[in-house]
């Protein structure tokens, strides 16, 4: 019989009128990786913030090897043993790796009232070097560093004092196949020690693979807990949906044409250090797919067609002969752009739903008489997040209130209302749970029977052989090779093309 470590009673949690978290109860075990799985808003993350400190408690109880614990801040977690790694960027700007690891723990390395700056950066270098992260360097600042190094000096940050209980939170999306390796193997270390990791993450193959016990929850609710050997992914699908998850997935046809006519092409594209000569062309009505590895320089391919790529050389050009080199003139030419770093570059966190909706049209909704009237816009928002179902109170609240899914539900509803004829679409379904995307693939579908383009970038395979007429391989900042649209296509196919 396994011990448990951690007591979850009658949790409560309400943000206004959404009930985040409502009366959940369960255990977590000693020396288990337990994964917590629902839809995007299903109270996932509200649960684990107020186990880190990060959000009070409503109402309820956590009680940590027999006593109750109740953080206010992540501090006082840590103290309490339990850490989290977030799911945005954990780390401070500002501030280098070494102060960024033992943030509010500084307290150990002050002698006689002066901070030992030479020994913090020592014992961040040790633990740099156990964990194997040689390359990053605690005295360095933190901005140095790339999205993904910053995650594996938030793994050390959250692990290196052994705590009892280390909460991820869909940190693994974030990552590249090594990064995630890492994590992974430190998820191991955590368990074997005895301790136990609440592992959050969307995708279902990785916590079957990954976690021994399974938690489910549904739009606040506490659904059940199985043992990840008991069940498969369709069980854990049905349990996360309430319902059998009907309909096609991804888009049924195959066999059919793609018109001959060409609405955007690139030419002689290079980015110093990123792409090399990279040229295609774009049809109409196409699901054309980019894959690689995520240093390939696919990300970059978006970047460059919606001219946010500065240093770019070579031509990107529409049908009617206008080039796009700036985001202005492609806006102005009916391009949309999501980033796969959506958060910093596809939304403005801190302003309102109908303000991110609104936004690319705001110059055709003033019209030739240049006036916005509050009605317009407000119709307008509300017209786009209803037919994306964003999950809202209503369109004034802020865009950071939203979970993952919603926020991307947004971000596509800015350019369906935009009445975009390309989208280039970085990374569309990161992070998102199965309902979601499925209604995202198909809003693809829909859209390309309309006659729109779609580039669509992505670090899953499935997805991109699920969606695309076409599919081209990157590697290296070059192409690496085109696979049409069939049934035969497999995700080994296309990394025997990536590596
Ligand atoms: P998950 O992590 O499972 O995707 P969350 O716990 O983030 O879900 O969200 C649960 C619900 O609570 C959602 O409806 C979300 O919009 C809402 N919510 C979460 N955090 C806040 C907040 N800080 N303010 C207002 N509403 C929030
Ligand atoms: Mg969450």
């Amino acid at each position: 019989m396994s011990e448990i470590r951690l007591q979850v009673q009658n949790l409560c949690k309400s943000f206004g009128i959404t009930k985040a978290v409502q009366n959940v109860s369960f255990n977590i075990n000693k020396g288990e990786v337990h994964a917590l799985i629902g839809e995007n808003g299903s109270g996932k993350s509200t649960l684990t913030n107020m186990l880190t400190g990060i959000y009070t408690i409503g109402s309820g109880k956590f009680i940590l090897d027999g006593k109750e614990v109740h953080p206010k801040n992540q501090v006082e977690a840590n103290l309490e043993g339990i850490s989290i790694i977030v799911q945005e960027l954990g780390t401070l700007s500002g501030l280098t790796v070494a102060e960024n690891i033992f943030l509010g723990h500084e307290d150990q390395f002050v002698k006689h009232g002066i901070k030992n700056r030479e020994a913090i950066n020592r014992k961040a270098n040790e633990l740099l070097q156990q964990y194997g992260f040689k390359h990053i360097k605690a005295e360095h600042q933190i901005d140095e560093y790339n999205f993904e190094d910053r995650k594996l000096v938030e793994i050390v940050k959250a692990t290196y004092f052994h705590p009892k209980i280390v909460v991820i939170d869909e940190t693994t999306t974030a990552l590249s196949q090594e990064g995630r390796e890492e994590l992974y193997k430190h998820m191991d270390r955590i368990r074997k020690e005895g301790n136990t990791v609440i592992f959050i993450s969307h995708d279902l193959p990785e916590i079957l693979d990954k976690s021994d016990t399974i938690t489910i929850m549904r739009d606040g609710v506490y659904i059940d807990t199985v043992k990840s050997a008991d069940v498969t992914e369709d069980d854990l699908k049905r349990l996360m949906v309430g319902r059998e998850v009907t309909g096609d997935y991804y888009r049924p046809d195959y066999g059919e044409k793609v018109s001959d006519e060409v609405v955007l092409s690139v030419r002689n594209v290079s980015v110093p250090n990123v792409l090399e000569d990279v040229s295609f062309d774009l049809h109409k009505g196409e699901i054309l797919g980019f894959g690689g590895l995520s240093e390939s320089g696919m990300h970059e391919i978006g970047k460059a067609i919606f001219g946010a790529s500065y240093d770019r050389t070579g031509t990107v050009t529409l049908a009617d002969g206008t080039e796009i080199n700036d985001i202005p003139t492609a806006i102005k030419h009916s391009i949309a752009y999501t980033s796969k770093d959506r958060d910093n570059e596809s939304i403005i966190m801190n302003q309102s739903i109908g303000d991110n909706i609104t936004l690319p049209s705001l110059d055709d909704l003033a019209g030739k008489c240049k006036l916005l009237s509050d009605k317009k816009l407000s119709d307008f928002a509300n017209k786009f997040a209803a037919q994306m179902s964003v999950k809202m109170q209503n369109i004034d609240q802020f865009v950071s209130d939203l979970s993952g899914g919603n926020k991307q539900k947004v971000v596509l509803a800015r350019w369906i209302g935009k009445d975009s004829d390309i989208l280039v679409l970085d990374s569309p379904t990161r992070g998102i749970d199965i309902k979601v995307k499925q209604d995202i693939y198909q809003l693809m579908d829909t859209m390309r029977k309309h006659n729109k383009s779609i580039i669509m970038i992505s670090e899953e395979l499935m997805e991109l052989i699920g969606m695309c007429d076409r599919i081209i391989i990157m590697k290296d900042g070059k192409l690496n090779g085109e696979l049409p649209r069939s049934r035969d296509l497999d995700e080994n196919l296309l990394i025997s093309k990536m590596v």
